[in-house]
């Protein structure tokens, strides 16, 4: 199946493939660990992530990188701040991250990359960027010449405006030729981290971190490069800018760019305050689950504009399906299956499948199976699911699984909620509850209902006496 993704640089729905003929080669900008993550970049993770898993059920190898942005100006003013070194702050934040993803059920990229770790190979790629002419040195900085590369814009289609090419300087006020030359060295400032470079101590400048990271861990040309929409210009129109200026050849083919996650018609971002973090969603009672639903369910080329509500129906979607799977195991059905039915499945399973392979439609992907849920539902109300449909619809609810994962995460939440529970634990109070029932000791057998409650547990009385019980 031809899996189509919207590209960035040529405008046009492109097929996925893997240009080497055997791994897809991708490359995510990560986040700058200054802070905890919002979940407007997590909106950009889950995205990604849903790619990558996409891929992988189809049968793609992947090989996938992401970055994590350790040094910049924000780093160092935040550190200051919090009376950390640049490296301890970075270190709080980047753990805090993999957390996050974690309980985001993004899965871990092949290679994580710290920009730190790269620093020399930065340096050596910025020598040939000057050696060939397309930087030059300047107080201690070094700049990317911009007029040297004229296909500078391609990707972002930008009017430069006041910044075209000519556009000189006041050389008092900027050490730069042109204003929209960008830097790719900063010269050492007093209390800043400083690493050895032929033009003398200092740090590298943020673009050239992900061009170079990402050339040494893919190679000089590769599949897909992903980020935010804000993330085009100028960073990746940089990036290309570096790369290309030196190999001469494609950087990347494709450009994947992820749209804002809205709060009230305004970005979210960390500037404007008007930001959740994952935590704090998760403080408030919120589950991880029902926000990686909420994330994914908005095709990324659209806005997705936050609202607890909207979180709150999300967390409903998620409980639906775990109640269909539920109930789709209970058992106790009937052998073979009913062809109508079984013929939805099918259907239901090809629309899904063909949705995420139009540019990743994850809205249509999910009306698939929530139509499906419904008949579901129907079927098993009147009796009519059998043993088979009950297999096949868990295979949809699997294979639906293997890329919005909420499923799992779900699972998890519950086992996590009512952990130190183990079975037959649960199992021995509710004997004890039963046994209070026919005492007819009603306050004690309300008390343990309420206690199992409170650790997870939800308890369903059974016709006829007994109990039943199950993960809430
Ligand atoms: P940063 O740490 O600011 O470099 O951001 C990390 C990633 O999150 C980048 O790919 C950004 O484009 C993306 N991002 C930031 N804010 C949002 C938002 N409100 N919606 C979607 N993606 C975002
Ligand atoms: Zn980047």
């Amino acid at each position: 199946m031809e899996i189509l993704l919207y590209n960035t640089l040529t405008r046009r729905l492109e097929p996925l493939v893997a240009g080497d003929g055997r791994r897809f080669r991708m490359y995510t900008c990560g986040l700058t660990v200054y802070d905890y993550g919002h979940i407007g970049n997590y909106r950009t993770f889950v995205a990604v992530d849903v790619l990558q898993r996409f891929l992988a059920s189809q049968g793609f190898a992947l090989e996938t990188v992401m970055n994590i942005t350790d040094v910049d100006d924000k780093m160092i003013e935040r550190a200051r701040t919090a009376g950390h070194s640049v490296a301890e702050h970075a270190a709080i934040y980047t753990q805090a991250f993999l957390e996050d993803l974690g309980r985001l059920g993004i899965q871990p990229p092949t290679h994580l990359a710290k920009a730190t770790d790269y620093v020399p190979q930065m340096v050596a790629w910025i020598e040939r960027l000057v050696d060939s002419g397309h930087a030059y040195a300047s107080d201690g900085s070094v700049y990317f010449r911009v007029a040297s590369f004229p296909a500078y814009g391609r990707l972002s289609g930008k009017d430069l405006g006041g910044l075209q090419a000519g556009a000189r300087v006041e050389s008092d006020q900027y050490e730069k030729e042109e204003a929209r030359d960008f830097v790719l060295w900063k010269a050492h400032k007093p209390g800043e981290p400083s690493w050895p470079s032929p033009w003398g101590p200092g740090r590298p400048g943020w673009h050239i971190e992900c061009s170079v990271m990402s050339m040494t861990l893919l190679g000089e040309s590769f599949d897909l490069h992903a980020g935010g929409t804000d993330l085009i210009f100028p960073h990746h129109e940089n990036e290309i800018a570096q790369a290309e200026a030196v190999t001469g050849r494609p950087f990347v083919r494709g450009w994947m760019h992820v749209e804002f996650l809205l709060v009230n018609g305004e970005k979210m971002s960390k500037s404007l305050g008007n930001f959740f973090t994952l935590r704090d969603l998760l403080d408030q009672g919120y589950r991880a689950s029902a926000v990686r639903y909420l994330l994914a369910s908005v095709p990324y080329r659209r806005q997705l504009n936050f609202t607890l509500e909207g979180l709150q129906q999300a967390a409903a979607a998620v409980e639906r399906l775990m109640s269909l799977r539920d109930r789709l195991r209970q058992g106790g059905l009937a052998a073979g299956e009913d062809a109508e039915l079984a013929a939805k499945i099918t259907a239901a399973r090809a629309g899904y499948v063909a949705a995420l392979a139009d540019n990743l439609n994850t809205a249509e992907a999910l009306a698939a199976i929530f139509e499906l849920v419904r008949e579901a539902n129907i079927a098993l109300d009147a009796g009519r699911l059998r043993a088979a449909n009950a297999t096949a619809c868990e295979e949809l609810l699997h294979l639906f699984d293997q890329v919005f994962a909420v499923l799992t995460l779900a699972e998890r939440e519950k086992m996590e909620a009512s952990a130190g529970l183990d079975p037959a634990t649960i199992e021995a109070r509710l004997r004890e509850r039963d046994e209070a029932r026919r005492r007819r000791d009603f306050r004690r057998a309300d008390a343990i209902r309420a206690e199992l409650d409170a650790a997870g547990i939800a308890i369903e009385d059974v016709k006829g006496g007994g109990s039943r019980w199950r993960r809430k």
